[in-house]
């Protein structure tokens, strides 16, 4: 049998397991679906679609509804299939062999991921015994392995923690390449890197549709950066990469933009409940500026604590076994159902 490249051999993957559950609180989605408008204008686009037909190569009408939200240049977004590939393309452009990419861990684990599927070094840096980013091992860590890409995600997965404008400017100032500010979860946060991006900045900014649109079963995420950086990109993901229903899906929800807002605002507000209700059981939890929260049962046996929230039906996601997570569990902001029925579950398993 044909075995892959030496470098991927010893990689376990990412996955999070897809099991059939009442409450599914486990992979950071959007409780609901998208609004119905958003539904049938995506099936008439679909009509529409000119399938003998390549998709549009450059996705003019989404590059220009995205800019037109965020009050940037079409020139300045490039979007790929979910941020994941738009994270991807970053590393095929400014990665690869002899090239490093610096992380900060914990943090999401397709950072690193990415890196070693695309042949680039990983240099890895840890956060404080409190999981914040510490500018200290920052410096550190950038003056070793002057990366060609440093990672952060704000807020951070699976911490849920936001890095402040003066963390990333200071973040900033030291890297010797590429920042890149992952803001999957961007839109829960009170503050976004997205004001610090110009062409002068070695700076991107990546956000997805997964989450607040509602929108993971489509694979469309994108980032903001300076002009020359995407046009580079533009030569090096593959030709027509995102389909014409993608494209069209993607700048029809842009249309959504106020309900999508309410629903952020409506989630942001149940996160505060969940947290407090967190804070009243035996478990440790992490200030989060995300759609999830991150949890330690006091007893530190997360995956005995996920295995019996698993049998009553609740499936969150289980980092006990994680290096630096130890015990740790992260639960997604559900429906205000969907989150009573998790807080029943834990408070019965706990007891
Ligand atoms: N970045 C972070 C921090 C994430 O948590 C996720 C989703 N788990 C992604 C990127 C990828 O999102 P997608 O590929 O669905 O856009």
């Amino acid at each position: 049998m044909i075995q892959p490249r030496d470098d991927l051999a010893l990689m376990a993957g990412y996955h999070s397991p897809q099991v059939d559950v009442a409450v599914r609180l486990n992979t950071n989605e959007a409780p609901e679906p998208p609004p119905a408008g958003f539904t049938a204008a995506v099936a008439a686009a679909v009509a529409a679609v000119e399938w003998h037909r390549y998709p549009d190569r450059s996705y003019r009408a989404l590059r220009e509804a995205i800019a037109a939200h965020h009050g940037v240049d079409p020139d300045q977004v490039f979007a790929a299939n979910g941020s994941n590939e738009v994270l991807q393309t970053l590393c095929l452009a400014y990665g690869g062999p002899g090239r490093t990419g610096a992380v900060f861990e914990p943090t999401y684990a397709l950072h690193s991921h990415i890196c070693r599927i695309t042949g680039t070094g990983v240099a890895t840096g840890e956060r404080t015994e409190d999981l914040a980013l510490d500018l200290d091992e920052v410096r550190r860590v950038l003056g070793e392995s002057e990366p060609a890409i440093t990672f952060l995600a704000s807020p951070n997965n699976p911490t849920g923690m936001l890095d402040d404008e003066a963390t990333v400017r200071a973040v900033l100032d030291l890297v010797p390449g590429l920042l890149v500010v992952d803001e999957a979860y961007g839109q829960f946060a009170p503050w976004s890197a997205l004001e610090l991006v110009s062409d002068e900045r070695p700076l991107v900014v990546t956000r997805t549709y997964s989450k607040t649109w509602s929108m993971a079963a489509a694979r469309l995420g994108y980032l903001v950066g300076p002009r020359q950086l995407v046009a580079q990109l533009d030569q090096v993901v593959l030709p027509y990469h995102l389909d014409a229903v993608t494209q069209a899906a993607g700048r029809i929800a842009l249309d959504f933009a106020d309900e999508m807002r309410a629903r952020v605002a409506g989630l942001v507000e149940e996160r505060g409940r969940l947290v407090a209700r967190l804070s009243e059981l035996p478990v440790t939890v992490w200030p989060s500026a995300a759609n999830f929260v991150l949890f330690r049962p006091e007893t530190k046996d997360g995956a005995k604590v996920w295995q019996a929230l698993l049998d009553r039906s609740v499936l969150v996601r289980d980092f006990s076994s994680r290096p630096r997570l130890d015990g740790c569990l992260r639960v997604t902001i559900g429906t205000p159902a969907e989150d009573d029925a998790f807080l029943a579950a834990l408070e019965e398993v706990l007891s």
